[in-house]
């Protein structure tokens, strides 16, 4: 049989490695800035048209290239980084691999001009899918610009797989964030769409941080310094108040390279311990600096993982140096690393002052009147109202009331079980609610028992309210006597700026958008004002996190996140006329049997069932 194996043309293998190296627009935003970077660009320019589908373009003031490298830096492994394998173990850049430009230039339209220092005039050259369409001398400042069109022109495959520009405009920024964060002194400008997004100076590490996560960030962060034989450390981490519900703002650099590592993350996190709300997230900004020979960054195509020689002294070195920064700065009650943990008392013990015990007095019990009916209970929510979390309750009270009062008007709208469950029959079986380990609630229904998973059956029921809200009414609006000003990170304002008139139609007036905060005016009414940051906080956390899916829809998505923020949690204790209300709520729900994630809010065992286990 004749020989069957050939070697793949270049083209191809620059595509197949072209999938490795760039994955969405934020990859090649981060090859070209690092490339910047290794060429000593003292300023760099990074311009995007929609979130870097249309346009990614770098310009850098660095050393430049000569013509004949300006050709070659689009070959496979074509390298000035490294010359030896021994380099690998010795690396000061941050490219070695070569891979980038070939493989970007094989899956886009790339336009290269660059200039050395010395030269008088430069190089341009365009690149179609690995094609030199055209090469010419050009005048061109010192220095490089590369514009990377059209992403994936060649594999509609991978363009389609793209996400919204939201989300990839977060991720272009997140690498931005990375790149610029770890070089402070390099000055970094971003435009997206023709609107300036940062311009950072050259600056310390500290301003590098403010200018990038907005002024609020200086009163938060304590410096962290280390300097021991095997590790440097130097930068910042936040002060335990302002920790965060999402994991935002955690960066860890090694040799000035982005890293991540669960590992050192935990040695922070346990440093942080007792200090923190459990679910809360401490930003930290912290460069480490280590030995080259000691780490090997070759593990990861992408290199954001990084093996350490000596990964236990590291994680014990940075969870005392940040412990120390927390306790210098007062901020930790414990000094002394000696002694045993578990004498410490835990942070938030004097605020635990003890309960001091609530008499609970029912106004409304009148001793000769035994026949109070659900109206009663009703009225006497609303007064509770004010107090809790019963007021997220209040949209929908209308519809819970009406339940009530004339359970035989409700149409269920979907097959789903509730129809078999509560048949004609079923106000004469709800005799009784019980709540379990205030986590779910038991009922009797004709064929057994239901159970029901309050967390989830109350995000349904808002769910279904908001999404309501948000298409068909408009939810009305709490006015705020004075306005609040929350403060975010550019990209979060960016996200808020684009759910602005869905955040409308729930209750939500925003003022005021800075490039940093916002101002509010009205939230909705079921939302207590302490409550709003962390919502908002959720909301934008859910949307950078969206799934690929085609029926993604941005209502849809606000809906859930406000429900998972806003539903009563597990160990909440809910009194009587709560627990019937959320059922009977549920059940009027179009598809009660499913949290809005798809999870099941309910399960029921028949009499039978229950029998057979007493067998
Ligand atoms: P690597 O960075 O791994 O060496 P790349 O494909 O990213 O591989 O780049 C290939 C070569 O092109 C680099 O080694 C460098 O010599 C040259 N080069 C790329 N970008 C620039 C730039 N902005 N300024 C100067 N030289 C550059
Ligand atoms: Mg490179």
């Amino acid at each position: 049989m004749a020989d069957i194996i050939q070697l793949l043309p270049d083209h191809v293998a620059n595509q197949i490695a072209a999938g490795e190296v760039v994955q969405r627009p934020a990859s090649v935003v981060k090859e070209l800035l690092e490339n910047a970077i290794d060429a000593d660009a003292t300023k760099i320019k990074l311009i995007i048209k929609d979130a870097g589908k249309t346009l990614v373009q770098v310009i850098d003031d660095g050393k430049g290239m000569s013509t004949t490298d300006a050709r070659l830096s689009f070959e496979r492994h074509a390298t000035s980084k490294i010359r030896t394998a021994d380099d690998l173990f010795q690396l000061h850049t941050k490219g070695f691999r070569g891979e980038a430009l070939a493989s970007i230039a094989a899956i886009a339209h790339v336009e290269l001009r660059t200039k050395q220092a010395q030269d008088e005039v430069g190089t341009s050259i365009i690149i179609e899918g690995s094609d030199v369409v055209a090469q010419e001398v050009v005048v061109t400042p010192k220095g490089t610009s590369i514009s990377v069109k059209n992403l994936f022109f060649n594999i509609p495959a991978r363009r389609n797989f793209l996400k919204s520009n939201t989300v990839e405009l977060r991720h272009v920024i997140d690498e931005f964030h990375r790149v610029a964060l770890a070089h402070p002194t390099i000055a970094f400008v971003l435009y997206n769409n023709g609107s300036e997004l940062f311009n950072l100076h050259e600056s310390n590490y500290r301003q590098r941080i403010v200018n990038i996560f907005g002024n609020k960030t200086n009163e938060k962060l304590v410096p962290v310094i280390e300097d021991t034989e095997i590790l440097k450390i130097s930068g910042f981490v936040g002060k335990p108040e302002f920790a965060k519900k999402t994991r935002g703002e955690q960066y860890f650099f090694v040799n000035n390279r982005f890293i991540k590592s669960a590992y050192l993350n935990h040695s922070i996190v346990s440093a942080f311990d007792g200090l923190l709300k459990p679910g809360m997230h401490p930003s930290y900004f912290l460069n480490l600096t280590v030995n080259p020979q000691s780490i090997d960054i070759n593990i990861h195509p992408t290199k954001t993982e990084i093996k350490f020689d000596d990964e236990h002294a590291l994680y014990a070195l940075l969870r005392s140096a940040v412990k120390h920064s927390l306790g210098q700065f007062n901020i930790a009650p414990v000094l002394d690393f000696e002694r045993d943990p578990n004498l410490d008392v835990p942070y938030n013990y004097n605020q635990n002052a003890g309960n001091r015990p609530v008499i609970e007095i029912d106004r409304n019990f009148n001793p000769f009147n035994d026949q109070r009916n659900s109206q009663t209970h009703t009225t006497t929510y609303k007064k509770e109202a004010a107090t809790g979390w019963e007021n997220l309750y209040e949209g929908l009270e209308s519809k819970g009331t009406k339940t009530q009062q004339d359970f035989s008007e409700v149409h269920f709208e979907s097959e789903s079980n509730s129809k078999i469950l509560f048949d004609d029959k079923y106000l004469d079986t709800v005799q009784t609610t019980y709540q379990l380990h205030n986590k779910y609630i038991v009922s009797t229904i004709k064929s057994g028992m239901l159970l029901i998973d309050q967390q989830r059956a109350h995000q349904r029921v808002l769910y279904e309210n908001l999404l309501e809200q948000l298409t068909v009414e408009g939810a009305s609006s709490q006015q705020l006597l004075f306005p609040l000003t929350l403060h975010f990170s550019t990209p979060e304002i960016e996200i808020i700026k684009q759910l602005k008139e869905d955040l409308k139609h729930t209750g939500f007036i925003f003022s005021n958008l800075t490039k940093e905060s916002v101002e509010i005016t009205g939230v909705p009414v079921s939302i207590p004002e302490s409550e709003v940051s962390i919502i908002l906080e959720q909301l934008i956390s859910d949307v950078e996190n969206e799934v690929p899916d085609s029926n993604f829809s941005i209502t849809d998505l606000l809906a859930k996140s406000l429900a998972k923020s806003l539903a009563i949690k597990t160990g909440q204790p809910l009194k009587k006329n709560e627990q019937e209300h959320l059922v009977n709520s549920l059940f009027a729900c179009k598809e009660p049997n499913v949290s809005p994630t798809n999870r099941s809010t309910f399960i029921t065992m028949s009499v039978d069932e229950l029998d057979k286990k007493f067998i």
